[in-house]
């Protein structure tokens, strides 16, 4: 088997360049070579050490990455198709889930693939096979069974790297928050996850979006990916202006669901007033330890407000992600979203830009992808 080039994250701030080897391909396995890996917003809180990465409850040096595409590099005797029953050869580009549930524990009966404890039992440990393991190495090993979809050729790479996790992610947000045709959404942030939620409404034929950032080209690239309304919170400087503006575009009720893609715990309140009775409040950016905040349970009560989390998605959202990005790639600027691209060399620049393009006020892209 080949030898792979990884980045190894040693320590916050710090990666390692080093040559891993590739695991023994095993019947119904499929290794793929990774043409992009993106920086999303989770491995930015890894690298600043405000998460520890876990391997099987340890901590240790891992390959981080989970945002990627790449293509077939081999594969076992008797894989024949993708998950959706297209064939399957070397060298046709994959997107699949940085998952992987066990399908036989209690949760996996279920039905909830995404909630199941064991998903992240194969996480590469440098050390041990699968070795080259992550979406900032040369290489990703698919266990048999594991879910895997075939891209379709109109997509480039940029456009696909973030399919299993932020368009996914929002998409699926999207259809647990219960979003439907005549429905109004807000979308708290307008970063990568916002822009993508923003357009994914839009094709979900909800009524209106309204989409609420701070920084000017996000809130412009918002409305060129279907926005119907952005609200500035430079112009609306206070959550109570904000949760009136809200209110007066759904004719006083309320939105039906937002979704809160911001990633800050002080956002939660605020969206859970701009809400109709009955709304859902989607939250999917506070990931990390110690997001708390203060609610009036009562009003939630009286309000019958849901709160849905979501992490992770059910697999069949891959496929519909990838249509939506084909249906959609010549009305909304999505392949932008995905605009700086780095050699795996260059991964500590490639991550303290992310960080930048996180705070800056002059940029409209977000998001930053290394090729392996
Ligand atoms: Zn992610
Ligand atoms: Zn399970």
């Amino acid at each position: 088997m080949p030898m792979g080039k990884a980045a190894v994250f040693v320590e916050p701030y710090r990666f390692e360049i080093t040559e891993l080897p590739t695991p023994e391909v095993e019947p119904g396995g499929v290794l793929v070579k990774i043409t992009a890996g993106g920086i999303c917003g989770s491995d930015l809180h890894y690298w600043r050490g405000e998460m520890k990465p876990m391997l099987r409850g340890k901590p240790g040096p891992v390959i981080l990455g989970h945002e990627m595409t790449g293509v077939v590099h081999s594969m076992g005797k008797d894989v024949a198709t993708d998950s959706m029953g297209q064939p399957l050869s070397e060298g046709d580009r994959v997107v699949f889930t940085y998952f992987f549930p066990c399908r036989r524990c209690y949760i996996c009966l279920r039905g909830e693939p995404n909630h199941c404890p064991d998903r992240f039992r194969f996480r590469a440990s440098i050390k041990e096979s699968p070795y080259c393991n992550g979406g900032f190495s040369e290489y990703y090993y698919l266990y048999p069974g594991h879910y895997v979809f075939k891209v379709p050729d109109e997509l480039p790479d940029e456009a696909v790297t973030a399919v299993n996790c932020a368009v996914s992610q929002v998409i699926y947000g999207l259809q647990i928050g219960g979003a439907r045709m005549g429905d109004s959404v807000v979308i708290q942030g307008a970063g990568g996850l916002g822009l993508y939620a923003t357009a994914a409404a839009r094709d979900m034929g909800v009524a209106q979006v309204i989409t609420i950032d701070g920084i000017a080209p996000r809130l412009e690239m918002a409305r060129r990916c279907g926005a119907d309304h952005t609200i500035d919170i430079n112009e609306y400087t206070t959550p109570e202006s904000r949760i009136e503006r809200v209110k007066e575009l759904t004719g006083g009720w309320g939105a039906d669901v937002c979704l809160e893609l911001v990633g800050y715990p002080q956002v939660v309140a605020e969206g859970l007033q701009m809400l109709r009775r009955g709304g859902a409040f989607v939250e999917v950016g506070n990931i990390w330890a110690d997001s708390n905040v203060t609610l009036d349970v009562s009003k939630l009560i009286w309000g019958q407000t849901r709160i849905i989390p979501a992490a992770h998605y059910n697999p069949q959202i891959l496929p519909a992600a990838l249509d939506f990005l084909v249906r959609t790639k010549d009305k909304y600027p999505l392949t932008q979203v995905m605009s700086h691209k780095y050699p795996l060399e260059e991964i500590g620049k490639a991550f303290e830009q992310s960080e930048w393009l996180g705070k800056s006020e002059g940029t409209e892209i977000t998001r930053a992808f290394v090729t392996p």
